[in-house]
């Protein structure tokens, strides 16, 4: 009998940071079509098939003439995608989280030689979780850990019934491990947010805090585990009589962990908000053993963050207008420099800030010369001056990725790439060679 299909096993979905390794996708031999995936959740499971081609697809290199994207040759491309960066007296690259390592350190070599503004997704998502573990360190684990052994969990500010679907099942919920024979039965699962979320709704605790006032109740939690006596009826919302009662079920648990999210990266007192959850971790492993772990969104955000440090000793925010790096979000990172319109070029890798950036940040940003390395057609890819076309990482190419909690893992290329689509990695490489002959080196 001949094969119609062609399966790919133990593939790590390139989608969020929970980086889930035992996708199966059957691909046609004929077509080179995604035709099935077992194993991912509905969000995995539609990136594999938006990978075939589709009206949102872009195949060939686009540049726009007379407000309209038209199909030129890679060089043609390339060529202005060089030219727009080469004379661009501030150009900022952004983005890197939704590909992979290696195409992230040729992000930081084309940065350098033009002096640019380097920045990732952290700097609108887990930034301030980086600069509080900068500030006071962190008690990690690996997820395997925390499916073998943790009895308590608490998602703070983060929903992963939605944003990371598979996460309850595979680690931290469901899941039986070595020590937890009981799965779901053999965990105490304690959400907290101001939203009665679908994780909040599965949860055995739902503690409802005030919206950003995190920072407040995270200090009465370590004032009464200190054995303070607050003489107020409540915190953030939050009576007294619950924060003993909780302060109670962490110190008698075997092994806690902290799964926080935006909902604490992003409230009022942001990196502050971490720095103490973190101060809070390390006095509860006076009691017992407690970790906590940043739920990172894109799949390789916390591989940007790597690369971007080895490479140049910080994580994201970074600029190299001196001729060396220098670090300061706030400054550097891209929606504040978009805001003060201190930007006059953009290229933009495998990310979209035209649908998640601040409106006057997003203004500015499409105000000045922009290139895209992007396989699909996005709110930002709409407004480029040259859209390059990629290959999706960990779908059509393989290369390396980082998971939330700082395991490195492969990635599969399962099929082809279609039309006249590189790998991200390929592309900054060609770019590269064009901006070095541009400049004369
Ligand atoms: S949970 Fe995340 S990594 Fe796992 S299949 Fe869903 S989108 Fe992919």
């Amino acid at each position: 009998m001949v094969e119609k299909i062609r399966t790919v096993k133990d593939v790590s979905c390139p989608f969020c940071g929970t980086l889930c390794d035992d996708l199966e996708i059957d691909v046609d031999i004929k077509t080179d079509l995604v035709v099935e995936v077992r194993n991912g959740c509905q969000i995995g499971t539609k990136k594999y098939f938006s990978s075939n081609p589709s009206d949102h697809r872009y195949m060939k290199p686009l540049i726009k003439v007379n407000g309209e994207h038209k199909e030129v040759s890679w060089d043609e491309a390339l060529d202005k995608a060089a030219d727009i960066l080469v004379n661009a007296q501030r150009p900022l690259l952004y983005g890197f989280s939704s590909t992979e390592c290696e195409a992230q350190s040729k992000g930081v070599e084309l940065a350098e030689m033009l002096n640019a503004l380097l920045d990732n997704t952290a700097s609108v998502c887990h930034g301030p979780s980086l600069l509080a573990i900068q500030d006071v360190g962190a008690s990690l684990a690996t997820l395997g850990e925390i499916k073998n052994r943790a009895d308590t969990i608490i998602f703070w500010g983060s929903n992963p019934v939605h944003a990371h679907p598979r996460h309850l099942s595979r680690y931290s919920d469901f899941i039986r491990g070595y020590f937890r024979t009981d799965g779901r039965n053999d965990r105490n699962i304690i959400v907290v947010d101001p939203r009665n979320t679908h994780t909040a709704q599965i949860a055995d605790k739902y503690i409802k805090v005030n919206p950003s006032e995190d920072y407040e109740l995270i200090q009465a939690i370590r004032a009464v585990l200190r054995g303070s006596e607050l003489d107020v009826k409540e915190v953030s919302g939050v009576p007294i009589e619950d924060i003993k009662e909780l302060v109670e079920e962490l110190k008698s648990c075997n092994f806690g962990v902290v799964f926080f999210g935006m909902g604490l990266t992003q409230s009022l007192a942001h990196h502050r908000n971490v720095d103490t959850a973190i101060r809070l971790v390390a006095e509860l492993n006076d009691y017992t053993k407690f970790i906590l772990i940043p739920m990172r969104g894109h799949y390789n955000v916390a591989g940007a963050n790597q690369v971007f440090t080895w490479n140049t000793g910080y994580a994201y925010s970074i600029d190299f207008s001196r001729g060396y790096p220098r670090y300061n979000p706030g400054e550097f990172s891209s929606v504040d420099l978009l805001l003060r319109d201190e930007v006059d070029a953009s290229l933009i890798v495998a990310s979209d800030p035209g649908s998640n950036f601040p409106a006057a940040s997003v203004k500015n940003l499409f105000k000045h010369p922009l290139i895209v390395i992007e396989p699909h057609k996005t709110p930002t890819s709409v407004f480029a001056d040259v859209i390059l076309p990629a290959a999706i990482a960990g779908i059509e190419c393989e290369g390396t990725a980082y998971r939330m909690d700082g395991v490195p893992l492969r990635l599969r290329k399962v099929k082809d790439a279609p039309g006249e689509t590189l790998s991200d990695k390929e592309i900054l490489e060609k770019l590269i060679e064009k901006v070095k002959e541009k400049m004369g080196e």
